[in-house]
């Protein structure tokens, strides 16, 4: 249920409200707005008629049942949009976000040079994978902690925050203690276990959305980082699986702004898994800065040929300058307000 308190509530009305709701057995979410506070009270649906005797205590306005099955993710719970700061780097506000990297971290001297391509570009972070999900067993798998050595590495020397991925319960203190972003992967994304455990993580997450998952099967697994107690979650569309052979996925653009509207959670696009073609990545790119999107997730490899991973849909440095500079017109006009002086070369 959602308790709409009045505005004029004071603290102490807050305070008896949630302190009420708690005694009931449920879980009080308070989301201060501008205007109002509203507070979800998260638990056993069947009990809700309890909540509504909230509405005869001062300072509420009405208790609203959360129509949406996903309760803490929706925007019927918070109106505004989510700000996730991760150092200087801000995803959900104004400013367009790019996060570039190679695929896999491969080698420090790989890495490092995509590091300051990145920067060099202008995006705000670094990503790249040290456990990573291949199709085959034969296939690279990561560098490991080794690689997450160099992600830190390569963080302390341009200062751009790291995305990398966590494929496993058991690994997600270990990925925490070198990432400033966790990514749980396509593969994983109703990996029920996992989102339980990144959500008693205190890094904010990326979560994409699996190559067979509806939006709202994506909000569901979301709703469980954030009822596990994190709130800082990131949803990505990343191409989904459909009858369309011609690319590695389909790129549900109309995930964008349908997830925007169901939910107060930043939203970014990664074209370069949607696609698996380095050449459509750009125009893809674009799209999805015009369509609302807070950010991107790009591929990019200082030499794509001999990337262990991935190659075929990394972009090469140039290409990815280029980016920088094409889809920096878009997000201005997109985008209320751009920060100025973004991706010089
Ligand atoms: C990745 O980001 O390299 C990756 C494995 O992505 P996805 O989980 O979307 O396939
Ligand atoms: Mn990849």
């Amino acid at each position: 249920m959602i308790i709409v308190m009045k505005s004029k509530a004071d603290p102490q009305e807050l305070d008896n409200v949630i302190k009420w709701i708690e005694s009931a057995g449920y879980k009080p979410h308070v989301s201060k707005g501008v205007e109002r506070t509203i507070i979800g009270a998260i638990g056993d649906e069947r009990g809700k008629v309890v909540l509504k005797a909230l509405e005869t205590m001062p300072g509420v306005e009405k208790v609203m049942p959360i129509l949406q099955p996903y309760k803490l993710a929706s925007r019927e719970t918070k109106e505004g949009n989510t700000v996730i700061t991760v150092g200087e780097v801000k995803i959900g506000g104004p400013k367009f976000v790019v996060i570039a990297g190679p695929c896999a971290v491969e080698s420090e001297e790989q890495l490092m040079e995509s590091a300051y391509v990145v920067k060099k570009a202008g995006a705000s972070m670094l990503r790249g994978g040290a456990f990573k999900p291949r199709t085959s067993p034969y296939s690279f798998q990561g560098m490991g902690e080794e690689g997450l050595k160099i992600l830190a590495q390569a963080r302390e020397k341009t200062g751009l925050p790291v995305v990398t991925e966590v494929m496993s319960t058991s690994e997600v203190e270990l990925v925490e203690s070198y990432a400033d972003v966790l990514q749980v992967g396509a593969r994983n994304t109703q990996n029920f276990a996992l989102l339980k455990a990144v959500g008693q993580a205190k890094k904010p997450v990326l979560l994409k959305r699996g190559m067979m998952t509806t939006l709202e099967e994506l909000l569901m697994s979301a709703e469980y980082i954030l009822a596990s107690g994190n709130d800082h979650v990131i949803l990505c569309e990343r191409g989904i699986r459909t009858f369309e052979t011609a690319m590695r996925n389909t790129l549900d653009i109309s995930a964008v702004p349908v997830l925007k509207d169901k939910t107060h959670l930043p939203v970014i696009v990664d074209p370069s898994h949607a696609i698996g073609q380095w050449k459509f990545v750009l125009p893809l790119a674009k799209a999805a800065v015009a369509v609302g999107a807070d950010g991107l997730l790009i591929e990019v490899h200082p030499d794509p040929q001999r990337a262990l991973s991935d190659g075929p849909q990394s972009l090469k440095p140039e290409k990815f300058y280029k980016l920088m500079d094409e889809i920096e017109s878009i997000a201005k006009i997109v985008r209320k307000e751009y920060a100025q002086g973004h991706g010089a070369h």
